[in-house]
């Protein structure tokens, strides 16, 4: 029988995911690993964000969720490459 453990990893499985308590998020990775963590649809690292409707990055046109290092670059309309990554990483530092 399902519980609501389950009924979530299903919701996730479909793509739609809802803010969690964090005592809920512990439970539900308890049992599936990773379930509801958030990745990068660029880079596929975790983002660290709740989700849609939360506070993940999505671009106007409904792209993500991005990692804040892939949205700096997305904010600035092209790709990175490895030696702009670390130049963010270090501005970010500097913040
Ligand atoms: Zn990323």
């Amino acid at each position: 029988m399902n519980d609501w453990i389950d009924d979530e990893k299903a919701r996730r499985d479909r793509g739609s995911n809802r803010p969690l308590l964090q005592s809920d998020h512990w439970a539900v990775n308890a049992r599936y690993p990773g379930c509801t963590l958030e990745y990068c649809c660029d880079c596929g690292g975790v983002t660290g964000r709740a989700g849609k409707g939360e506070d993940s990055l999505f671009t106007d046109d409904d792209e993500g969720p991005y990692c804040y290092d892939c949205w700096v670059f997305v904010l600035e309309g092209r790709a990175p490459d490895d030696g702009e990554m670390q130049a963010a990483a270090l501005s970010e530092i500097d913040r």
